[in-house]
């Protein structure tokens, strides 16, 4: 892990998930804590190297790889979690995020690894809304995960999950989304900053929201085309990932490509584009 400033203030502490930093003379606020104990040590470490003294503790959202240091943080500082309202259930029950990838039965033990399934930690404070916290802006980015915000400083905004890298794009994959509606306001909102810093992938200027734009409307075209009879579910999802090449690794990966292709069909059909009705036990989708 490694902190790269990008300016007096703003800093990011560099890794698989980039964390955000943001200073107040000694004290500083940390954006996410990454997604397990090494991490969460690997942050303490680095503070206490550069004299800096963690005060506040935000998740962009409850994603495992964005809580799962909370635990180890609060135990070892006297760090304040704070969470977007609907956030603090799942930081507090991070059963709650395989549980919502499993349509609600107890999840599978491959649901239940770290990349799923955080400790459980306190929250402190919750907020809810754009706007100010001390002063930080807080800006709701909802799409990739219910209660999902971005934390700016200036015009520099930790974007979270609602931006991906282009080095990500550029694989052979899906961006993860639970709703494509809100993942487009979402990077409608993102122009009026000059710098966004994804979790995932390189810092970006504003010309990567159109490149983010591009492969929701690619994969909802590709959507289209695979949908020219009705389809099962299952026959869909199958489609798609055949067609767009995308290496499902494991059962997992799976379940999160599962969610966001049944978030691309659900927008199809909010649109009036799309159907759905059940016919022999299964759920069909047809193109209107
Ligand atoms: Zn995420």
């Amino acid at each position: 892990m490694e902190l790269i400033w990008l300016d007096s203030r703003v800093g990011i502490l560099s890794d698989r998930t980039n964390l955000g930093l943001i200073r107040f003379s000694k004290d500083v606020v940390l954006v996410d804590s990454g997604i397990d104990e090494s991490y969460a040590r690997k942050a303490l470490k680095i503070f206490s190297l550069n004299d800096l003294n963690l005060r506040w503790l935000v998740n962009t959202h409850f994603h495992a790889d964005h809580i799962g240091g909370n635990a180890f943080i609060k135990k070892r500082t006297n760090v304040q979690v704070i969470t977007h309202v609907l956030t603090k259930p799942f930081v507090e029950n991070p059963i709650l995020e395989p549980l919502t990838l499993s349509c609600g039965a107890y999840p599978t033990d491959e649901l239940r690894s770290k990349f799923f399934l955080a400790e459980p930690s306190k929250v402190d404070e919750t907020f809810e809304g754009d706007g100010y916290l001390y002063d930080l802006q807080i800006i709701e980015l909802p799409g990739h995960a219910l209660g999902q915000v971005g934390v700016a400083v200036g015009d520099i905004i930790f974007a979270a999950d609602s931006i991906f890298g282009e080095e990500i794009l550029r694989k052979k994959t899906i961006a993860v989304y639970n709703d494509i509606d809100a993942a487009i306001r979402s990077l409608d909102k993102l122009k009026s900053f000059n710098c966004c810093v994804p979790s995932h992938g390189s810092i970006n200027g504003t010309e990567i929201i159109s490149l983010n734009k591009a492969h929701i409307e690619f994969v909802a075209e590709k959507i289209r085309l695979l949908m020219k009879e009705p389809k099962s579910e299952e026959n869909i999802i199958c489609d798609v990932l055949q067609n767009l090449q995308v290496d499902v690794a494991d059962v997992g990966m799976y379940y999160l490509l599962r969610m966001t292709i049944l978030a691309y069909l659900n927008w199809l059909k909010k649109t009036g584009e799309a159907q759905l009705y059940v016919d022999k036990g299964r759920t069909i989708w047809q193109r209107l």
